[in-house]
């Protein structure tokens, strides 16, 4: 693989690196280290683990093996990790167990204690999404301030009691920081996700100002896909002596190794396979290992691969030691195309250097997967490895991709095909061929007793087989529910030209631009024709300027359809009723117009918009004065007021405070000195009583429970 320009494959100056044997794991070392690499060993309280097990997180992915133990031992970390390797754990599960750590009790109204910063609005919210699911029952609050939401609401959620865990994007936070004179000096986590983005999007000055604000003796997590220099420079400056951890596949697979995925129905899979092994198996590559779940698989296959007029040989742990030589030594002599074994015979055997191995059965766990494929592309050679998916591997295949920190790719995100198509694609077969392969199949079952009844056996062994077989995390189950397989052929087996596939493309995107519907096959003076006829004369102009400024929004050229002129007349300007809530943020312009606005500099030497200190704070309190409670112990404290200040609108209480809540109301409520009038004293007496009995009741029925 070529050198990347930036610093990824290097070591980066300035960071301490992992040891060595802890990048280049071999197996042996690996079996080690998960006996104990589960989220129990980590050291997390029971809280965190119960959020943990809700969400569905069996054992930690790489990436979170390497980063959670330093970050919970208090270590700053620079990670190199894309979404979709289980990096937003890495750093919730550390906030979550460090904040409910009896040494970081929250400061009065200075609650504010971890901040994660992410590039994108979704990746915030995604990222809140996990806080809340993980820490269900940590008790700690979070909330999101994020760009293009109404900034009131944030004042109220940053000026009552404010959350313990904030995801937010760079702009919007500072602004807050700014106007609001938020101080973040209880800051005790800050973390960075998708670095690279947020400086892409050009957030670096903003982050240097938020830097600049945070106590020195905060902890800090960056987390990024690619490293340029502009980052390292950044981390180096905001980290102190930080790790750098990066997620080496290597150990686990050879980089020589291809990757394909094919999609295919349960039912079709040994259609698949034929089609698959016509494809594979070639004078330059004229071997393949093909793994199946158990060994009447490997009865059933070897009897269809006959049919198929393609020599094989098998082994299954059944069979005796000499028959398993003896099929070994056929295949290792090239004197069939194809092994057909199952996970514990493959265990045993001494295969050599492979060329292809195709999992016909989807292998349980990931080490599975890495065990059989591993026998292809050793030491440097090339290698293949497909592997066929049915709707019921599909949480396995995610599960995979987690542990592998790979990413899957779709047929339509490439553009090679054939042998030029890229590593880790995940494709269907082509129907039409996999459909005669199948008839081809069906006929052989039907006419030949012997495959009839293995096919029989191998389904009673397939029912036994998923009983026991390890499944999937219930996390990758339910993303398998929502995760569509794919449509598009696989590119490796797509055999259609490109002009074919021009020419279907074209077909599909055919628009007849020649007259309507009501214009087809009609005489010229039909009334049709003519409505048609007047209709084009009054608004031809017009919907031929839509349409062009609908094909200029598609392409990204045009932003609002609305920014043409076909209709210049001016809009009415409706008056609103006072009770009217716009759709859009009220500082909606004020937020698109930020980038290249006045700039100001702040205490700490850095620049920010002019507009970040508006003092709409100040008149938002003005109007929020006296329900506002105000903990913050700054000096412009006593002109915030205090009282009850307007819920946060987005932070997260769980319903045991609610309840709390409730209960406290209701006692103050039923204080003496409030029941002012007779009636008040008399209702509140009835509440009681009806209170009493009701408590009466319920232990009656405890107690008739417990006879
Ligand atoms: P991320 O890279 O953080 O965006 O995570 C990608 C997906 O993997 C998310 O749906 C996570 O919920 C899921 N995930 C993260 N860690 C684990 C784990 N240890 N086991 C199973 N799923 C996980």
């Amino acid at each position: 693989m070529a050198k990347s320009k930036n610093l990824e494959d290097q070591d980066l100056p300035g960071f301490e690196a992992l040891p060595t044997q802890d990048r280049v794991e071999t197996n042996s070392q690996n079996k080690k280290k998960k006996s104990s690499g589960g989220f129990q060993s980590m050291g997390f309280s029971f809280q965190v683990l119960k959020g943990i097990t809700k969400r569905g997180y069996k054992q930690p992915t790489p990436i979170q093996r390497k980063t959670i133990p330093l970050a919970l031992d208090g270590k700053d970390v620079v990670a190199m990790a894309r979404t979709g390797s289980g990096k937003t754990a890495c750093f919730v599960l550390p906030i979550l167990e460090k904040l409910i750590a009896p040494t970081n009790k929250p400061m009065p109204g200075k609650n504010l204690r971890a901040l994660i910063l992410s590039p994108t609005r979704e990746l915030a919210l995604q990222t809140l999404k996990f806080v809340r699911e993980l820490g269900k029952f940590t008790g700690l609050t979070s909330a999101a301030i994020l760009g293009g939401e109404s900034i009131e609401q944030q004042f109220s959620i940053m000026s009552g009691a404010v959350p313990d865990i904030v995801v937010a994007t760079p702009g919007r936070f500072l602004h807050i920081c700014i106007e609001m004179n938020f101080k973040l000096d209880n800051i005790k986590m800050m973390v960075f996700d998708e670095a690279d983005r947020l400086f892409e999007l050009g957030f670096g000055e903003q982050l240097r100002e938020i830097v600049a604000r945070l106590p020195t003796s905060r902890q800090t997590l960056l987390f990024s896909a690619t490293m340029p220099k502009m980052l390292v420079e950044f981390a180096r400056a905001g980290l102190t002596d930080p790790m750098l951890i990066r997620l080496d596949v290597d150990w686990k697979l050879p980089s020589t190794l291809w990757l394909g995925w094919i999609s295919v129905r349960a039912e079709l899979k040994t259609a698949a396979l034929l089609l698959l092994l016509d494809k594979v198996l070639s004078p330059r590559t004229p071997q393949a290992v093909v793994f199946v779940a158990t060994k009447h698989h490997v009865e059933y296959l070897n009897l269809i691969l006959q049919q198929a007029g393609i020599t094989s040989t098998y082994a299954y742990s059944g069979l005796d030691p000499t028959a398993r030589k003896i099929a070994l030594g056929r295949f290792i002599n090239k004197k069939c195309s194809v092994l057909i074994v199952t996970d514990v015979a493959a265990r045993g055997l001494d295969l050599p250097a492979l060329d292809t191995v195709i999992n016909y059965n989807f292998p349980a766990t990931p080490k599975l997967f890495v065990h059989r494929v591993g026998r292809s592309a050793r030491a440097g050679r090339a290698g293949r490895a497909f592997s066929l998916v049915a709707a019921e591997d599909v949480a396995h295949l995610l599960d995979l991709h987690l542990f592998l920190g790979a990413e899957l790719l779709l047929p339509t995100q490439v553009k090679e095909k054939g042998d030029l198509c890229p590593s880790g694609v995940w494709g269907a077969m082509p129907t039409g061929a996999l459909e005669l392969r199948h008839q081809d199949i069906v006929a052989w079952e039907r006419n030949h007793s012997e495959i009839e009844e293995a096919v029989r056996t191998c389904s009673r062994g397939w029912q036994q087989y998923i009983k026991w077989r390890e499944s999937a995390s219930s996390e990758a189950n339910k993303r398998a529910k929502c995760t569509p397989a794919p449509v598009h052929t696989h590119p490796y087996l797509d055999d259609t030209s490109d002009g074919a596939n021009d020419l279907v493309e074209r077909i599909k995107n055919y628009t007849p631009n020649k007259g309507t519907i009501l214009e087809l096959d009609v005489k010229n003076d039909s009334p049709m024709y003519m409505a048609m006829k007047a209709k084009k004369k009054a608004h031809g102009k017009a919907v031929q300027q839509t349409r062009e400024n609908k094909k200029l929004m598609a392409e990204g050229k045009l932003l609002d359809i609305n920014l043409n002129n076909i209709s210049k007349k001016k809009k009415k300007e409706v008056k609103r009723d006072e009770n009217y809530i716009p759709h859009q943020a009220s500082d909606e312009h004020t937020e698109a117009g930020m980038a290249g606005r006045k700039m100001i500099r702040t205490e700490s030497g850095g620049r920010v918009p002019a507009s970040f200190r508006s003092g709409r704070y100040d008149e938002w309190r003005k109007r929020n004065a006296p329900d506002q409670r105000d903990n913050d112990d700054t000096e412009d404290n006593a002109s915030r007021g205090s009282g009850n200040a307007p819920k946060p609108v987005s932070e997260f209480r769980p319903r045991w405070v609610k309840h709390n809540e409730r209960v406290a109301k209701k006692k103050a409520e039923a204080s003496p000195k409030e029941f002012r009038n007779k009636q008040q004293i008399v209702k509140e007496r009835l509440r009681k009583e009806k209170l009493k009995q009701k408590l009466k009741f319920k232990s009656k029925h405890k107690k008739k429970k417990r006879k």
